[in-house]
């Protein structure tokens, strides 16, 4: 029994282009394999996020590199096989009688390594000064658009923190109960540990018998080469992604799914 089972259409919400990429690229793929349509609903552009050193490096602050964001997230999302990609505030992803809009990328600052926090300012128009009924409105309308078999989104942490990640999960997770389409959680692939008695409590160990873990080496090039297309924000090494501030993270295909 698996929680893909029986799904023929899953929409991710992410934060900002890159995200489904590095977070779940292997499992899109994956789901693509298994001919699950697959959908994305990015909310901001990712408009504060640093640009890689280099020849891309005079892209960062100006309008131009928003242009470029979105170029890098379409490539990737064909790479994935991503049947269509919509941005949080632009109908179909928008509240029925309420103006298209746009969601700015909120920033960050690192709190510590891993652990990101709010930034020091926020503009009026980012994700995390927005009503938080507005966004899980606006998710809401997508999914009641696509009817979607599954919703996936971040963990409560958004992950590693970042805000736009943690609000978007929120809004995700209302939208989804609103319109009664099942809601899972994406966990990082590091978390599954062996259970300490031996029993069989699954790979989450005691008390997240719910979750569902995913070994997608397979997807691998795949994932490079849907990584490689988000050239201003980090760049491929060998089995490592080399992010725009100089941190190396290792390419993870493994992934981890728990419903909620
Ligand atoms: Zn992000």
């Amino acid at each position: 029994m698996s929680l893909l089972d029986a799904r023929d259409s899953v929409l991710f919400v992410h934060a900002h282009p890159d995200d489904e990429t590095i977070s779940t690229g292997a499992l899109i793929a994956e789901l693509v394999a298994r001919n699950i349509r697959v959908f994305l609903l990015t909310a901001t552009r990712g408009e504060r996020g640093e640009v890689v050193p280099g020849p891309l490096a005079n892209l960062a602050g100006t309008e131009e590199l928003t242009r470029v964001r979105e170029q890098e997230l379409q490539q990737a999302a064909q790479t994935l096989g991503i049947e269509r990609q919509f941005w949080l505030g632009e109908p179909p992803a928008r509240a029925t009688g309420r103006a298209a809009r746009r969601y700015r990328d909120s920033g960050m600052r690192w709190i510590h390594a891993g652990l990101a926090g709010p930034a020091d300012d926020t503009d009026d128009q980012s994700l995390v000064a927005a009503p938080l009924d507005e966004v899980t409105e606006d998710v809401s309308a997508l999914i009641e658009w696509l009817n979607p078999s599954l919703v996936v989104s971040y963990d409560e942490n958004g992950g590693y923190g970042h805000p736009d990640h943690v609000r978007i999960r929120e809004a995700a997770l209302a939208a989804s109960g609103a319109q009664t389409i099942p809601f899972a959680e994406i966990l990082p692939a590091a978390t599954p540990t062996a259970p300490p008695d031996g029993d069989d409590d699954g790979p989450g160990g005691p008390g997240s018998t719910d979750a569902e873990y995913f070994t997608l080496d397979a997807h691998l090039e795949t994932l490079k080469a849907a990584l490689a297309s988000h050239a201003t924000q980090l760049t491929v090494d060998g089995p490592e992604i080399i992010h725009s501030g100089g941190q190396r993270q290792p390419i993870e295909t493994a992934v981890g799914l728990r419903l909620v």
